[in-house]
């Protein structure tokens, strides 16, 4: 699918990977539209790739629902759906408060759910669309530390598999782009910074073009970097030896008890 005056809207593009996805959108020729959750970077982005701002916080099911209605409007259409926006949560999952949790399901899980099933049936429709999933090394291989955001990409990973079976033969294209560690404000905002040596932090604009890749090209998946596909490979393969090898080098997260908890092991 070629972008040239195609309707791409790019969730969580006031930032990072999807404001480098809007730019390489817009510089495609598609009418672009930009969405955020702050106001100010939005507008920006917006008025950087020539597009069209559209403000929601994802975590609230009604701007949701806003959001989808809002960006029909626009022109009547959306031809191509990024879903982008994510946020992560760092620590053990003991120190994680439910409201902490069901945030990062609802942005990272429930709103790419529910902005597919809205923007998804007019293309079915028109026979012609592409969504896109920007998921993440975490939803294959489980990572300690950020077992909730792990949940959350795995099962936007799952669904668009089965969404891509769902929509064979319709024009319509699902993809899905599996990022390492990428250089974006992302390690900031989840509350822990990357200070792993590998893999190495990639530019934005790499998982950008790996997204273009996708949609142009009719792609089901990329991986950036490449090489990254070999850890959930390994997993699957020898996941005794996985499991031993990722609990030593991987991320020395752990729970422990809380301090005045007593143990019911032998209570009578
Ligand atoms: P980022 O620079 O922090 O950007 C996150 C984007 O998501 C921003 O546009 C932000 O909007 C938006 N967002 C966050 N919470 C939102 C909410 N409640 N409602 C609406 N929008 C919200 O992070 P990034 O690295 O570009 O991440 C983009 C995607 O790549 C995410 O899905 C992330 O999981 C995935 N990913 C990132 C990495 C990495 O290493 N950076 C690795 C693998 C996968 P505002 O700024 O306007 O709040």
């Amino acid at each position: 699918m070629q972008l040239d005056d195609k309707v791409v809207l790019v969730t969580g593009a006031s930032a990072g990977i999807g404001r480098a996805i809007a730019a390489r959108a817009g510089a495609a020729g598609a009418r672009v539209l930009v969405h955020g959750r702050d106001e100010e970077r939005t507008r920006l982005v917006a008025a950087e790739v020539d597009g069209f701002p559209l403000v929601a916080d994802l975590s609230v099911g009604a701007e949701r629902a806003r959001l989808c209605d809002e960006a029909l409007e626009q022109f009547g259409r959306v031809d191509v759906l990024v879903n982008n926006a994510g946020v992560g949560w760092a620590g053990p999952l003991t120190e994680m408060t439910v409201a902490q949790l069901r945030a990062v399901i609802e942005v990272d899980l429930l709103a790419a759910l529910e902005l597919t099933h809205e923007l998804l049936p007019p293309m079915v429709n028109r026979g012609e669309g592409a969504i896109c999933f920007v998921s993440s090394i975490a939803g294959r291989t489980g990572v300690a530390g950020e077992a909730v955001y792990s949940a959350a990409k795995a099962g936007v990973d799952m669904f668009a598999e089965s969404l891509r079976a769902e929509t064979a033969g319709t024009g319509v294209g699902v993809s899905v782009v599996v990022p390492g560690a990428v250089s974006t404000g992302f390690f900031e905002t989840r509350g822990r910074p990357y200070t792993r040596s590998r893999p190495r932090p990639v530019p934005p604009e790499d998982v950008a073009n790996a997204v273009l890749t996708t949609i142009t090209r009719g792609r089901a998946e990329a991986w950036v970097p490449g090489w990254l596909r070999i850890a959930p490979a390994v997993r699957v393969l020898a996941p005794g030896a996985y499991r031993q090898l990722s609990t030593r080098f991987g991320e020395q997260v752990r729970v422990s008890p809380e301090p005045n908890h007593t143990s019911h092991e032998g209570a009578s």
